[in-house]
């Protein structure tokens, strides 16, 4: 794991502002790309400096941040090793001095048919999508509990967190198991000022999605269901990150906000 910093450009802060993000550092997992990359960006606008964790580079999301005036830290990590949730946020703590916000975004996808699908693909999405969000969290809740302050955890989820899906059994059951925990940490939680909740994005032009989209039919049906007629951006996901970052949702809690073009209003 290895820190690095970018230049502090600062901001007058905006205090008047409920969705201001001034003096909050955000802990964003899968930062090198997709949706962790937008909601690093969005996250910068809104006024917070950004840790971003990946195990490849995080330029992208680094430029982005100090385009907006707030500083970057770098945090190199493979998160599915062993006792590595509590490692990245001690060292997150190290390079920035606080985290006011998790946003546990990272995550895989593994496709198979269930009568074939294998043990080792189970367990990687579990471990990524379930298990590590979770201990995150905990590490995070930990040291605010400690320090006597609130903060705010956003679980990114998915459609499969509502709905079945195919060929995605392992992603299914960490997604569902998702919106689970995140009630669940949203009611030992709340009294301590600590929000707990998800997001759960529709269909995203991302890596996650290639397979999908390079499948003209796979293609065609899910735009056909979508009611805005196309793929989301990961920008589309930065005013819900925003606000549940924000002291705009501090009496939010436990929910699931989709993202989803209206796909689940269909
Ligand atoms: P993506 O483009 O595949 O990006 C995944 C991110 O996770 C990358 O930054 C990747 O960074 C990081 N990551 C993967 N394995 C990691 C590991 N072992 N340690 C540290 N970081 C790791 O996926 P995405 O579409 O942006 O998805 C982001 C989240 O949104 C995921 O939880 C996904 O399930 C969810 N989601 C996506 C969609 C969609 O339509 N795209 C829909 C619903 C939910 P490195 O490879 O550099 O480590």
């Amino acid at each position: 794991m290895t820190t690095g910093t970018a230049s502090d450009n600062m901001t007058a802060p905006n205090t008047s502002n409920p969705f201001s993000l001034h003096g909050k550092v955000a802990l964003v997992t899968g930062a090198s790309t997709g949706l962790g990359q937008g909601i690093a960006i969005a996250l910068a606008q809104a006024g917070a400096d950004v840790v971003g964790v990946a195990r490849s580079s995080t330029a992208d999301a680094e430029r982005g941040v100090t385009a907006a005036g707030r500083k970057f830290h770098a945090l190199h990590s493979d998160l599915e090793r062993r006792n590595e949730p509590a490692n990245v946020v001690a060292q997150a703590l190290k390079a920035a001095g606080r985290v006011d916000i998790l946003v546990n975004n990272a995550g895989i996808i593994r496709r198979d048919d269930a009568l074939t699908f294998s043990e080792e693909d189970w367990d990687a999405a579990l471990n990524l999508n379930l298990k590590v969000p979770f201990f995150l969290a905990q590490a995070v809740a930990k040291q605010l509990v400690q320090a006597g302050r609130g903060g705010k955890i956003i679980n990114i989820a998915s459609m499969l967190s509502f709905q079945g899906g195919i060929r995605t059994a392992s992603y299914t059951a960490s997604k569902s198991g998702l919106a689970g925990i995140t009630r669940l940490l949203a009611n030992e939680w709340a009294t301590r000022g600590i929000n707990v909740n998800a997001i759960a994005p529709g269909y995203f032009e991302t890596n996650n999605t290639a397979a999908l989209r390079t499948d003209e039919q796979r293609n065609r049906d899910i735009l056909g269901r979508i009611p805005a007629g196309r793929w989301g951006k990961p920008s589309d996901l930065g005013g819900a990150a925003v606000f549940l970052a924000s002291a705009a949702s501090d009496y939010v809690h436990g929910t699931i906000v989709p993202v989803d073009g209206g796909w689940l209003a269909r």
